[in-house]
């Protein structure tokens, strides 16, 4: 969830943001291999003229057709002109559904838009998440397990109000031992 200068690395003029797909936005990176994002420039956010494709890096197979990572990528006429969209991505798939998006572009106000527009909807529930969890599991306390639930999913659960909530436990089915967690948590 954070947005960082990466002038530490040496690369001032560039931004990252990285960002866990909801459910909506993990959807459409299923079937369209894409993110909603503003319809501007994704580099000086004038009107968007051409859309295009960020591709895998070249490997030892680079002279193979590349592996398209994202679609639709926005674009003026000016900052269109390659074939290769202006954004680097690094999609980390902790599992099912817990997806890590990196965003690296030249505009923090793009990628900052891009962020909020795959942000709504719901956050998976725990136990889909991390399926091989229990509620009671060391895994939430430790790696990945934690990250996710203390960065991601807590935040997201805290911004709910509480009808919202009860909502939430019914439409993702809470098993018995996850409804007391649920209760608990704050
Ligand atoms: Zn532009």
């Amino acid at each position: 969830m954070s947005d960082t200068s990466l002038a530490f690395m040496g690369y001032p003029l560039l931004r990252q943001a990285e960002m866990f797909l909801t459910v909506p936005a993990l959807e459409r990176w299923r079937t369209e291999h894409s993110l909603a994002f503003p319809q501007e420039c994704c580099v000086c956010l004038r009107p968007v003229q051409r859309f295009l494709t960020v591709h895998a890096p070249p490997g030892w197979l680079g002279f193979l057709r590349r592996e398209q990572i994202l679609e639709g990528v926005p674009h003026c006429e000016e900052h269109g002109r390659q074939d290769e969209a202006q954004l680097l991505v690094q999609v980390n798939v902790w599992s099912e559904w817990v997806c890590q998006f990196s965003l690296i572009g030249l505009n923090a106000e793009f990628l900052s838009k891009t962020r909020q527009l795959n942000q709504t909807g719901d956050m998976v529930p725990p136990w889909k998440a991390f399926p091989g969890y229990e509620s009671t599991s060391s895994g939430w306390r430790q790696g990945n397990g934690e990250y996710w639930l203390v960065h991601v999913w807590s935040s997201f659960w805290r911004s709910l109000p509480p009808a919202e909530r009860q909502q939430y436990t019914q439409r993702w089915e809470a098993p018995s031992e996850w409804r007391s967690w649920l209760m608990e948590f704050s």
